[in-house]
Order: structure tokens, then C-alpha cells, then sequence
């Protein structure tokens, strides 16, 4: 390990937090903590509170008395505090990307160059977006129509472990943008930083307009969903626990924003920068160690050029370092939690089953340093078809399945051959080839010869079982109002 590379930032949270209910750190009903941890040493970080339903209906009832101040506050009131709320993370942005790296085991660099400047930049893109929020005027005879744009009220937002501060502001910022009130519930597994920054903002907001519970999803996630005073649900996670929330949300006809899984395509084509796309489809492949939704997680290179990608490939893949999160030089973090680290193993043994050759990594990473973590390689896999687990399952770990393809037709076939639809690539300097693959898979986000370059502003969202809605946008603010058409006769 290279101590000269280690970060020294030395992040201030707190040993405990309570449920955040109208402005205030409060105990829980049950009176049950859930230790937060960090996975690459175990070291225990702080406890949270394992909530109740009783503690979800006085979360609720505080946004719901909050709702009609915070609904009739000025466009220029919301950006000017969407704008400290900004600046509030920027000053501390440092201190967050550690305890995000500390939490969740992925690298101090990827929270510094991505998790901390997109968190930051919700708020600065929705404090501009408010002078979005518009209504019509329609003229008929001697009629007049007026559709006003209102918000819709309390809404529940319900977040995963694997971008918790980013996940948080990418639900927060619309919301208060377009006037409404929050129940904001994260992860249990992996939520420090939002926890610390709600400690950290609290003071900008009036009492009961952002409200967070934590706990078990079972225990709180239901009750949040289906309480009667809630007007909508967003929710980020995985597409078993989104169909749950549909039948939830069903109970009292609540619109819903699903953000679900994916099992996302990268495609080589003969003409491709192989040397670009080899390194690109490392980083596709191991970002926050493929605990992404949007992950590289089925390579299909063109059987012509199958060899020659290869071996940069694993070249590339072969340099990166497995290793401690806080060290500036790591390239691979720990994964998330135990669950994860036995599910992600359990595929290198679905994959020697199936029949896949493992072509690099397929195991633990056990090097001085790493052994109280939960540290995998990064793994490739080939003799790999579509049809197979670790190419139709969403493993969430550093690992791609390499599918070769001979032709346009049977590959795109098996590209939209997936429950999933959340993103994908190609690679061709053939840009009528690669525009024609675009169009042709059915898949919310695609990338030609880049990933995971998502200007601020373009949409986020899935196809078929990878949810519906769509985030990062301006025209989220619309899922957070509702039309309202006055007619006058004149
Ligand atoms: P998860 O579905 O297990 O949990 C997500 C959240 O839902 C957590 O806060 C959890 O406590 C809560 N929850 C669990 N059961 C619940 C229930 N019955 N009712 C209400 N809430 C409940 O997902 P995860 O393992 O935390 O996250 C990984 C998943 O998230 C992956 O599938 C990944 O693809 C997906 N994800 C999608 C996107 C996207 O933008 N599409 C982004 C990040 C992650």
C-alpha cells in the first residue's frame, strides 16, 4: 500500500443519529439501532435507527403541516436555498467524499470526482430550473383556460446503498423545487453521508419540510408507501423491491418514479478504437465497483476483432488496483456489505456451472491489508451466451460477461434479449453503424464510443423492468406537480 497516497481529510460525524421528524434528531418508538460500518475493515462508523410505522406516521404528519407554507414560498426563495444547500456540500465536500468512501468501500477518488460534483450540482440545476415551472393560458370564444401547475404534496422517496448522497440530492432537489414536502427514507446497509448532510442543512429549511426515517425496508418502506397522506413515491433500487412498491403505491393510486435494475450492454464493433473501448470498458466494468446500475455487465465484441480487444482488455482490466478506498491509487474499493460480497461470489460459481471460462480474476482479492473487507477481483468472463444467469442476472459487482457476435441482427437480438433497459454502449467509428445499433436498443441511455458521460440536464431512466420516469432532468419537475385547469367565462 502507498501510505503517501492515503487521504488525510478527517471527516466530523456523528456517533449516532436519531430519525430527522419536523426539524429535529429524535429517538426511535422501537428503540433498536442499526450499526453503520465500514466494509473494507468492519470498523464500526455509527448507529441509526431501525423505525417504526408509528415513527413513519410522525415523519409524515410534520411534512404534511409543513406542505402549505413551503408550497406557497417564492421561485426566488427556493433557488436561494437550493443554492446554500450547495454551498453548504461544497465547503464540506471533502469531508463528505470520505465518509461516502468510508461507508460504502468505494473509492475516495470516485466520491471526489463524481459523487460529491453531481450531489452539488442537483441543487445548483433545480435552483435554475424553478423559472421552469409554468402554467398555460388557453383563449376558446368567450372562454378562458388556465392550467396551473401545483405540487402535489408530501412524497415519500425511497433511496439504495450504492450513491447514497447523490441518490439523496437527486431526490431532494426536485422536489423542494417544485414545492413539495419530503420523506426521505435511505438504506439501512449504507446511508452516513445523508444522514450527516441533512445534520448539515437542517438549519436552511423550515421545521417538517425534509423529513428522513431510517430502518429496515420492510419495517418502514411499506408503511411510508402506502400511508394515506402520501401523494407519490420515488424510488431507487432494485426491480424486486420496485414491484413491491408498485403494489404499495397501487393501495392508494400514488404516481410512482422506479429507478430499477439494468444488465447493461457495451458493443464492440470491428471498427472501434479498440484501445479507447478496452480501457473505457474497464472503467464501465469496475466504477464503484460495478455496484451500478448503469455497469458494462455484457460485452459484445464483433467476432473479427474478439482476440485483439481481448488482450487489451484484460490488460487493462489487469492494472487496476484492488485495494484500500482511501488511497488515491486504488482503482477497486470494497463491495458494499457481506450480502453483496456473497452474492457477487456466489456468480464466479453460477459461472463455472454454466460453463464460462474465467478468463481473469473469479475470486476474492486477498493481498496484505484486504482481508477484513470485502474485496473481489475483477473478473471477466468468456464462452459466455446470453441466454446464461451471469448475463441475464443482475450480479452488481465488477464482473462482465463477454458475448461474441457475428452479425447486426443476431446481435441486437440478444442485446434486447433482457428484462432490463437502463443503458448501453457502442463503439465504431462507423457512426451510421453505431447510430443504427442506437436506435435499435431498447434501453433509456446510450452511449456511442463513451460511458457513463451523462451531461447535466439529459434524462436518466430505464425501459421494460428497469422502471419508468425519468430523473436528472428539468421534466422531473413535472412528476412533482399536478395540472389544475381553471376555465372563466369572459
Ligand atoms: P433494494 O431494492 O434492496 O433497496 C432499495 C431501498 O428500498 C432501500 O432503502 C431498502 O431499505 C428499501 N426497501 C427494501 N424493501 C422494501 C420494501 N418492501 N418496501 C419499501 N422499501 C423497501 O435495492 P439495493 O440493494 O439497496 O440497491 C441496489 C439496486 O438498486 C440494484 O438493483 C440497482 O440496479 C438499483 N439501482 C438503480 C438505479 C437507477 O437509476 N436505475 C440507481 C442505483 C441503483
Amino acid at each position: 500500500m502507498n501510505a503517501e497516497a492515503k487521504i488525510s481529510v478527517t471527516p466530523t460525524f456523528r456517533a449516532e443519529y436519531g430519525h430527522f421528524i419536523d426539524g429535529a434528531w429524535i429517538g426511535s418508538d422501537g428503540s433498536k439501532v442499526i450499526g453503520l460500518s465500514n466494509p473494507a475493515t468492519g470498523q464500526h462508523l455509527a448507529n441509526i435507527q431501525a423505525g417504526t410505522p408509528a415513527d413513519v406516521g410522525r415523519a409524515v404528519a410534520a411534512a404534511k403541516r409543513a406542505f402549505p407554507a413551503w408550497s406557497r414560498t417564492s421561485f426566488e426563495e427556493r433557488q436561494r436555498i437550493l443554492l446554500e444547500i450547495a454551498q453548504r456540500l461544497r465547503a464540506r465536500s471533502g469531508e463528505f467524499a470520505v465518509m461516502e468512501s468510508l461507508n460504502n468501500g468505494k473509492t475516495v477518488h470516485e466520491a471526489t470526482i463524481h459523487d460529491l460534483p453531481e450531489a452539488i450540482g442537483q441543487f445548483e440545476y433545480f435552483a435554475g430550473s424553478v423559472w421552469s415551472l409554468k402554467g398555460e393560458t388557453h383563449n376558446h370564444a368567450d372562454l378562458l383556460g388556465l392550467v396551473h401547475r401545483e405540487p402535489l404534496g408530501v412524497v415519500a422517496q425511497i433511496i439504495p446503498w450504492n450513491v447514497p448522497l447523490l441518490m439523496a440530492s437527486m431526490k431532494i432537489a426536485p422536489a423542494l423545487a417544485a414545492g413539495n414536502t419530503i420523506v426521505l427514507k435511505p438504506s439501512e446497509i449504507v446511508c452516513l453521508t445523508v444522514l450527516e448532510f441533512v445534520a448539515e442543512i437542517a438549519d436552511l429549511l423550515p421545521p417538517g419540510v425534509l423529513n428522513v426515517i431510517t430502518g429496515y425496508g420492510q419495517d418502514v418502506g411499506e408503511a411510508l408507501v402506502t400511508h394515506p397522506d402520501i401523494r407519490k413515491v420515488a424510488f431507487t433500487g432494485s426491480t424486486s423491491t420496485g414491484r413491491k412498491i408498485i403494489e404499495y403505491a397501487a393501495r392508494n393510486i400514488i404516481p410512482q418514479t422506479l429507478e430499477l435494475g439494468g444488465k447493461s450492454a457495451n458493443i464492440i464493433c470491428r471498427s472501434a478504437d479498440l484501445d479507447a473501448a478496452a480501457t473505457t470498458a474497464a472503467i464501465a466494468m469496475v466504477f464503484n465497483k460495478g455496484e451500478v446500475c448503469m455497469a458494462g455487465s455484457r460485452l459484445f465484441v464483433e467476432r473479427a476483432v474478439r482476440d485483439a480487444f481481448l488482450e487489451k482488455f484484460v490488460a487493462a482490466v489487469e492494472q487496476i488496483r484492488v485495494g484500500d478506498p482511501l488511497n488515491e491509487k486504488t482503482g477497486l474499493g470494497s463491495l458494499s456489505s457481506r450480502m453483496q460480497y456473497d452474492k457477487v461470489r456466489s456468480y464466479f460459481d453460477v459461472a463455472r456451472e454454466e460453463g464460462a471460462t474465467i478468463l481473469s480474476g473469479g475470486d476474492i482479492a486477498t493481498d496484505t491489508g484486504l482481508q477484513s473487507g470485502f474485496f473481489v477481483k475483477p473478473t471477466i468472463l468468456t464462452d459466455v451466451h446470453n441466454r446464461m444467469r451471469v448475463a441475464q442476472e443482475e450480479i452488481f459487482g465488477p464482473v462482465t460477461s463477454v458475448i461474441t457476435w457475428d452479425s447486426e441482427e443476431e446481435l441486437l437480438s440478444q442485446v434486447n434479449d433482457s428484462l432490463y433497459g437502463l443503458a448501453g454502449a457502442v463503439w465504431s467509428e462507423d457512426l451510421r453503424q453505431a447510430h443504427r445499433i442506437s436506435r435499435a436498443m431498447q434501453t433509456g441511455i446510450v452511449w456511442i464510443n463513451t460511458y457513463y458521460n451523462l451531461p447535466r440536464g439529459m434524462p436518466l431512466g430505464g425501459y421494460k423492468q428497469s422502471g419508468f420516469g425519468r430523473e436528472l432532468t428539468w421534466d422531473l419537475l413535472r412528476e412533482y406537480t399536478i395540472q389544475k385547469s381553471v376555465i372563466i367565462p369572459l
